[in-house]
């Protein structure tokens, strides 16, 4: 007869199987128990045949897996704890010393920073592209040359950059590719098969892509993730070493909230875009702002990649940039930003609360490239699902502020 503290360790009720619900069942573990000796011996963590350790997966983190890479129209997906966990995730398993990785000037920060700080030290050299002009990739591809990083907008100017034309040259120097399509979502294009109708330039897809799941996938705000996603079981592998030798688990409830929020994925990417684009379909118009950037709207840099890529109907983020008139100082714009009430200080997006970050552009881009000419102060807006009347009392009340 046990004592009652080991009952309730090893209890040996086991509830009934078939349990049918909506959401699917949430299992936690670091240590997974193996049947016999002999099964443990032949665990196998790479091919999801079955469990080994928590860090290799639960049946929770595998359905995830599934489901983002049918998202994105891939085979294989990895979770990480985080979008820039992703990218260092590949920069880590695809370079190695003496190699170099090409990283678009107008990426999203941290990816640039990963390569100074830490690819550097690890003799691994980088230099940034100036993403809208495909001859300038062409021309920094060298023999060293193992990775270029794609991105699209651009991060906080929102430029379209031409990326069917950017990785299709890529493919032609036999160098491999990894797209950042957090803005996309899975919905507005597929990173795998990059081009659209009689524009499309054939096999010119990414190799692998990356997303923050964190954005529009969780949709709370309150969810840090991130997913590699590739159509190479070879890719996949050495991703997946990488993966399993720095550690990177992520946690079961956190993956939990992002499987319950991605059936709404669709309906709230197509909220939050419709929003945008009424927002900034009257803020262009008012007289505080000198240029809207936007890429679904016509005028907006690279306008007409993104009309290729998504189509003429295509969907785009609801986040979009303005420059104020040069006029403006400083001190007027964090004004506005502080007057605004609904509209939250804050970064990342993807949340039903919508965000404002005011940027220092210049200071975000090597000079020499000269993608970025406007003066003005440029101001990022990510339009959660609040009313959009309301937000649009909010920004005219906050503009009042600049006078
Ligand atoms: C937010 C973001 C990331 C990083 O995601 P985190 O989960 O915050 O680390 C990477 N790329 C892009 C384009 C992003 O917008």
């Amino acid at each position: 007869m046990s004592k009652p503290i080991t009952d309730l360790i090893h209890h040996p009720y086991v509830p009934p199987g078939s349990f049918g619900a909506p959401q699917p069942g949430v299992y936690k573990a670091s240590t997974v128990f193996f049947a016999n000796v002999a099964a443990m011996r032949a665990r196998d963590w790479k091919h999801k045949q079955g469990y080994t350790y928590g860090l290799h997966g639960t049946p929770t983190t595998f359905t995830l897996e599934e489901r983002i890479a049918t998202l994105e129209g891939g085979t294989h997906c990895i979770l990480v704890p985080s979008g820039l966990a992703a990218i260092a995730n590949v920069s880590m398993a695809l370079l190695k010393t003496g190699d170099e990785v090409l990283i678009p000037d107008n990426a999203y920060g941290p990816n640039k920073a990963f390569a100074d700080g830490e690819l550097k030290n690890w003799g691994i050299t980088y230099q940034f592209y100036d993403a809208m002009n495909p001859a300038d990739l062409q021309a920094r591809i060298g023999p060293q040359t193992k990775l270029v990083w794609l991105e699209a907008p651009g991060s906080v100017t929102m430029e379209f950059v031409p990326l069917a034309h950017l990785a299709h040259i890529c493919r032609e120097r036999g160098v491999l590719t990894a797209l950042d399509n957090t803005w996309a979502g899975g919905i507005a294009f597929n990173g795998f098969d990059l081009g659209h109708g009689e524009r499309r330039v054939a096999g010119s897809g990414a190799d692998v892509v990356v997303h923050a799941l964190t954005k529009y996938p969780s949709g709370g705000g309150d969810v840090l993730m991130g997913a590699i996603v590739t159509r190479d079981e070879e890719l996949h592998q050495r991703l997946k070493l990488t993966h399993m030798r720095v550690g990177w688990g992520v946690g079961l409830n956190d993956v939990e909230a992002i499987l319950r929020s991605l059936p709404s994925l669709p309906l709230r990417y197509r909220a939050h875009d419709a929003a945008a684009r009424e927002l900034a379909a009257w803020l262009q118009h008012r007289p505080e702002i000198a240029q809207l950037l936007h890429p679904a709207f016509e005028g907006s840099p690279g306008h007409e990649h993104w009309r290729a890529l998504c189509g003429d109907d295509g969907l785009a983020a609801g986040l979009f940039s303005v420059v104020f008139q040069e006029r403006y100082s400083t001190a007027q714009v964090d004004a506005f930003c502080d007057a605004l009430k609904l509209f939250k200080l804050g970064y990342s997006w993807g949340g039903p609360v919508s965000l404002v970050v005011p940027y220092d552009v210049p200071s975000m881009r090597s000079a020499r490239l000269g993608c970025w000419t406007h003066k003005g102060i440029l101001v990022r807006f990510s339009v959660g699902l609040e009313a959009v009347e309301d937000l649009r009392a909010d920004v005219e009340q906050a503009l009042g502020a600049l006078a």
